[in-house]
């Protein structure tokens, strides 16, 4: 018994520690599988980060009898805020989009047109002095300052209803409003915003610039504002 007791003795130390040690090894193991399978997790977040969308550029197109100084004015205003603008040559506004019984170009159809000659990543902004219209709900044929996809790559600005006296100003704040369409902007509730609705009329001037929250999203789109 002595002898058992003597093992006994010698040996429950022996075996504690074995278990305290293939304790420790178990859990160093699985400190070891979680610090792995962290690398793992942090490595799969990073794989599927959206690629970042590509550089944005914008084309400006004045079309046939614009005053050469109103696209050069709306190349400077939209330089300053982004750092990929380009005119293109002059060009005639196309038939296509005549709108004969009341001497107008349509501004769908001119979209449309520069919808499928705008290069990939390119969006055309056209610039005419003729009247513009569009269908507007149930109105066949509704006189506009300008039109743009939302989102899309195309959009159409004209001077004809604009206020003469301060028509370069009124001009770039329509044009930069149609191009906030065409990066996904939806019309803004506050009415000093540059993506205010026009509800028909001209209110150009108490648009003040773009809110916090419009601007925010052009920044995310490459805007400097
Ligand atoms: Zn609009
Ligand atoms: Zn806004």
């Amino acid at each position: 018994m002595e002898l058992c007791s003597k093992c006994y003795k010698k040996s429950k130390p022996i075996l504690i520690l074995l278990l305290l040690l293939l304790v420790s090894c178990h859990n160093d193991t699985k400190v070891k599988q979680q610090v792995k399978s962290e690398k793992i997790q942090v490595k799969k977040s990073n794989s599927i980060q959206k690629p970042k969308a590509p550089d944005l550029y914008i084309d400006i197109q004045p079309y046939e009898g614009l005053d050469d100084e109103l696209s050069k004015y709306i190349f400077k205003e939209l330089s300053k805020v982004h750092p990929r603008v380009s005119m293109l040559p002059l060009i005639s506004l196309p038939q296509r989009a005549y709108y004969k019984p009341r001497n107008r170009y349509r501004a769908d159809t001119l979209i449309y047109l520069q919808k499928n000659i705008a290069k990939p990543n390119h969006v055309i902004l056209g610039l005419t002095h003729k009247d513009i219209s569009t269908d507007n709900n149930n109105i066949y044929d509704w006189g506009v300052m300008g039109l743009g996809y939302q989102p899309g790559n195309a959009c159409v600005v004209s001077t004809f209803r604009l206020k003469k006296m301060n028509l370069k100003e009124q001009f770039y704040k329509v044009a930069i409003h149609e191009l906030g369409h065409t990066q996904g902007l939806d019309h803004c509730p506050d009415k000093t915003c540059l993506m205010t609705d026009a509800e028909g009329k001209n209110n150009t001037d108490n648009e003040k610039g773009f809110c916090e929250k419009c601007k925010s999203h052009l920044i995310k789109k490459g805007f400097n504002l």
